[in-house]
């Protein structure tokens, strides 16, 4: 004992006086028995460092404590993951990720001889919305959300001025990431108000594809000034045709009813195809729907050829989100439709689920700018979710 207090100095004194007057102190004013053992503990990033007195009458206790120390993280990788290390440490198994920073910047390499990728071949799509008046900013949006582990973008390529809607500014947009792009051509955004006719939004579209987008959002009024009033003045003529109409009565908005319609985004679809690319149509319907309703729209809309049915319904009570979950599973069972599709309210809660019930797009937004309409999902929260072991089980 004598060696070791001779070993410790200065600082084993220390704590012996600090011993004896505070912690340690009990029976106020009683004589302590006499201390027999001495314990040093270090501190360890789990537990705080102490020392322990044991007494002759049996007595135990601790003082003299000092901090938690740091974790001792080791460095580890799991399979092939960009952008982020994992550490573990070395006492306590403790775990951390860190994302890295990297640097994007706007080269890119045009690769004519590129295979065009597929928006619509994975099981479902967390795709970030890309909303940039410049090439150069939708390809900085594109590769920081590319980072962050999107599965693919949603490119407005109406809202670049005018001047970058042309073969090769597109190019380089579509080919800054190897992810597919869907192209979007709409003619009314409140941060970009544009002016296209139906023709115009159809020629930089098909550009777009000419670019090296992998598929277009054709709008479901495309071509047609009056899509409510066509379908229910034609409701019994579908109807005789063998298509449920029952949803006509919601009075969506955005879905064709005039027969003669439908041929040119018919045409449309039938052009983009060939040329390779894949057709979204999307119908903002507005209307407060059933799911029966929801289903029914789906299966006429499916009368045209496209690859994806996308449907935004109204509503954003509880009631209406069940309704779009029934919906999305009706949906997704095998042989309801030819098409994919996208179901979703117009509310955050809608968003977020109607993925996890099979609907095939999960709209996301990574940067909020006052271009970004801020109902949209957080880009990692949803990775977040989709990628998570739970959510893999019930996509299966
Ligand atoms: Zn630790």
């Amino acid at each position: 004992m004598r060696k070791r207090l001779k070993r410790w100095g200065a600082l084993a004194l220390a704590l012996l006086m600090a011993g004896m007057l505070c912690a340690c102190a009990q029976g106020s004013g009683e004589e302590r028995a006499a201390e027999v053992k001495r314990v040093v503990v270090e501190a360890t990033c789990e537990t705080e460092g102490y020392v322990e007195h044991w007494y002759e009458d049996g007595y135990v206790c601790r003082d003299s404590f000092t901090p938690k120390t740091q974790h001792d993280y080791l460095e580890y990788t799991l399979g092939a993951e960009h952008n982020l290390t994992r550490y573990i440490c070395r006492h306590c198994g403790r775990e951390k990720v860190l994302y890295e920073e990297v640097e994007v910047n706007t080269d890119v390499v045009v690769d004519p001889t590129r295979e065009r990728p597929s928006f619509v071949g994975l099981d479902v799509m967390v795709c970030a919305m890309i909303l940039e008046r410049t090439p150069d900013e939708a390809i900085l949006a594109i590769r920081r959300a590319e980072q962050k582990g999107a599965y693919g973008f949603m490119v407005y390529v109406s809202c670049l001025e005018p001047q970058y809607r042309t073969l090769q500014s597109l190019q380089r947009i579509m080919h800054c990431t190897q992810k597919p792009v869907l192209a979007i051509a709409y003619s009314v955004n409140t941060f970009f108000p544009q002016n296209l006719s139906f023709d115009e939004m159809a020629s930089l579209l098909t550009l777009s594809v000419e670019a090296g987008a992998a598929a277009v959002d054709l709008q479901g009024y495309m071509w047609d000034t009056d899509t409510l009033g066509g379908l229910r003045a034609n409701r019994a003529y579908w109807t005789e045709q063998g298509y449920d109409m029952s949803f006509v009565s919601a009075s969506p908005a955005e879905v064709s009813g005039a027969p003669l319609a439908i041929q040119k985004p018919a045409a449309f679809t039938k052009s983009i195809n060939e040329m390779g690319g894949e057709v979204l149509l999307s119908v903002h319907a507005s209307a407060q729907m059933s799911a029966e309703q929801i289903v029914a729209m789906a299966k006429y809309l499916d009368k045209i050829d496209v690859d994806i049915i996308k449907m935004v319904v109204g509503g954003s009570s509880n009631e209406t989100v069940i309704e779009h979950l029934k919906a999305c599973n009706t949906l997704s069972q095998a042989g309801t439709l030819s098409a994919k599709f996208s179901v979703h309210g117009q509310s955050t809660l809608s968003r977020l689920m109607c993925p996890m019930f099979g609907s095939y797009i999960a709209f996301c937004v990574d940067e909020y700018t006052e271009a970004q309409t801020n109902i949209q999902i957080d880009l990692e929260t949803m990775l977040a979710i989709m990628n998570s072991p739970e959510m893999k089980e019930v996509l299966r």
